[in-house]
């Protein structure tokens, strides 16, 4: 049985995806992954998200996501999409030894946080560890954090941090940042910023919450608790892209090359969300992608079935 087309990946993009090829009746199928729902999973209130004015938690959102897409007749897979060929037509993706082709792809793995892989993260993700700050540094009200990085992306989550809280210390490994000139004069100039140059964060303390960091001084070998309300993690992102390298056209840091909005290297693999986009990393703009590749791909497949006819 070739579909019309396969979804591959379930965060907002993924599942704005589904619920327009399925209402287009494409009868999509959308592998969702083991981590199905995305980032989102791994926080708690959502208060950016349009139609939401109390907030909404993150997995909440994603699980009415989810019901949506399957109330208009998505099949859901919640395995990871092991391998593709994009070679060929119908477009091959197994999960595991279980083979499915379909005539479109919409590509919608989108990215991870990279983590510091260090004690206390996991159990506090989402509880007072963050790794965004135009999502979250509105709860911080006041309140003191840590930012931890020496790139573009640390200086401007520290610079968006400083709109709302008291005091921003950045620890950094290094004795000077990475990050663009201009980007670091603006956060060095800023008051309320200060550096732990050359020190690395051991640990994340908390029970149920963020409460400090156990800082180590890498030129001193000294370790210590510093009191924090939040650790904002800013030491880059990784695209979930590995399964199409070597099949469709990246950057050199695996981001999907998208021409004209949504088209990938191959005609007729469409990519919306982050596996493309590493400029606005926003659950909505991911949805607005997902509702464009979708478009796209409806068009792609009644041009290919009239052209058949
Ligand atoms: C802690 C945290 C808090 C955030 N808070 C907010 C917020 O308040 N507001 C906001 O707008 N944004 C927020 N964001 C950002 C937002 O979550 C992302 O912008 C958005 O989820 C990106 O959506 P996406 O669909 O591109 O991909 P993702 O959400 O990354 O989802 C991709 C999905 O594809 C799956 N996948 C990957 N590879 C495969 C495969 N081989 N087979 C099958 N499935 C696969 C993954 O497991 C995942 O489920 C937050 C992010 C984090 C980490």
């Amino acid at each position: 049985m070739v579909r019309d087309v396969i979804i591959i990946g379930s965060g907002p993009a993924g599942y704005t995806a589904a619920i327009y090829c399925a209402r287009a009746l494409l009868n999509p199928l959308l592998i969702a992954g083991y981590s199905y729902g995305g980032q989102l999973m791994l926080t708690t209130l959502v208060e950016n998200f349009p139609g939401f004015p109390e907030g909404i938690l993150g997995p909440e959102l994603m699980q009415k996501m989810e019901e949506q897409a399957e109330k208009f007749g998505t099949e859901i897979i919640k395995r990871d999409a092991t391998k593709v060929d994009l070679t060929t037509r119908p477009f091959k993706v197994w999960v595991e030894d279980e083979l499915y082709e379909a005539n479109a792809l919409i590509i919608a793995t989108g990215a991870k946080p990279r983590l510091l892989g260090i004690k206390g993260e996991k159990e506090l993700l989402g509880r007072g560890i963050s790794t965004c700050a135009p999502c979250d540094a509105p709860f911080y009200k006041n309140k003191e954090v840590i930012v931890v990085g020496g790139g573009d992306s640390a200086m401007e989550e520290t610079l968006e941090l400083t709109k709302h809280v008291s005091k921003v210390t950045i620890v950094h490994r290094r004795d000077q940042f990475r990050a663009q000139k201009i980007l670091q004069e603006r956060v060095l100039s800023n008051p309320k910023v200060n550096v732990k140059w050359s020190h690395v964060v051991e640990e994340i303390v908390g029970k149920n919450k963020v409460e400090g960091v156990i800082l180590k001084d890498l030129k001193t070998n000294e370790t210590y608790f510093y009191k924090c309300d939040g650790v904002f993690i800013a030491i880059g992102y990784e695209p979930n892209t590995e399964l199409f390298r070597g099949q469709l056209e990246m950057d050199e840091k695996g981001y999907i090359k998208v021409k004209d909005y949504t088209k990938t290297s191959v005609d007729g693999v469409f990519v919306a969300g982050e596996a493309f986009d590493y400029r606005y990393r926003q659950a909505i703009t991911a949805a607005g992608d997902g509702c464009r590749a979708a478009l796209d791909a409806i068009k792609y497949v009644d041009e290919l079935k009239s052209k058949k006819a």
